[in-house]
């Protein structure tokens, strides 16, 4: 696996998507979303130039901590989390980019008060209204985000989304431009000297120099720095 190289490559094509939208380069950061790979190369990722990790998976993740795997790099949680479950998250990571749901802010708000700690998140939006798949739906975004701002121990950072997967080129732009969109709305709406308003992470190994041209400020890239992955049930 010629991980440095793949690194390579998709930092290139960021950069070059960037400058075709009249954005600088360094606007973008590449978050490997290292599901299923193994500590030694999350390790191996971070020693050829990865500053940000997202990780789905609490159980892989708690085990990659305990191996100081992501040593170097900061630490985002982009997956499915259950409240149960955010007892494990908050405070372990620099953001939380999944919080989907009230039931699941209020969760990750509680757990912070505990610890006496204030945790980054992104509220994550079902922009392709697809059943299957949490986060809110755009026409309540506005009202979880002023819920959000409003808490003392979250601090809201931006958005986040997981469009449909895209199959042609440039089928999710309408999704990505919606996003934007959204983002500036709240950004708009919210951003001053006690909150900033300052990611908008979506793109993917499919499309993330779509969402680059469309205003992201994080990708999320998995199979294009690590390659395919298994299947999740063979
Ligand atoms: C796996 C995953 C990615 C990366 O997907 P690839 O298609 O492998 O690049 C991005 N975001 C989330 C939330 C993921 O679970």
């Amino acid at each position: 696996m010629a991980l440095a190289e793949n690194i390579a490559a998709v930092r290139d094509k960021i950069a070059q998507a960037a400058r075709e939208a009249g954005r600088d380069p360094a606007e973008i950061t590449l978050v490997a979303a290292t599901k299923v790979q193994t500590s030694d190369t999350i390790r191996a990722a971070i020693a050829a130039g990865i500053t940000v990790c997202g990780e789905n998976r609490v159980q892989e993740m708690t085990a990659h901590l305990a191996d100081n795997a992501y040593e170097g790099a900061a630490l985002h949680f982009i997956g499915h989390l259950q409240t149960n479950k955010v007892k494990f998250v908050v405070g372990r990571v620099d953001l939380i980019e999944s919080v989907g749901s009230e039931h699941l802010l209020l969760a990750i708000e509680k757990q912070a008060e505990k610890m006496g700690l204030v945790q980054d998140i992104l509220l994550e939006v079902n922009v392709g209204g697809e059943e299957s798949k949490s986060g809110v739906a755009p026409a309540d975004l506005p009202a979880l985000a002023r819920q959000a701002a409003a808490l003392h121990h979250v601090r809201l950072r931006g958005l986040m989304a997981i469009p449909p997967a895209a199959n042609i080129p440039g089928e999710n732009q309408p999704f990505f431009d919606r996003m934007y969109q959204l983002f500036v709305d709240i950004r708009e709406e919210m951003d001053n000297n006690k909150t900033v308003i300052d990611c908008l992470s979506m793109g993917m190994s499919g499309d993330y120099p779509d969402a680059v041209r469309a205003g992201a400020t994080l990708v999320r890239v998995g199979t294009a720095l690590f390659g395919p992955r298994p299947p999740l049930h063979p």
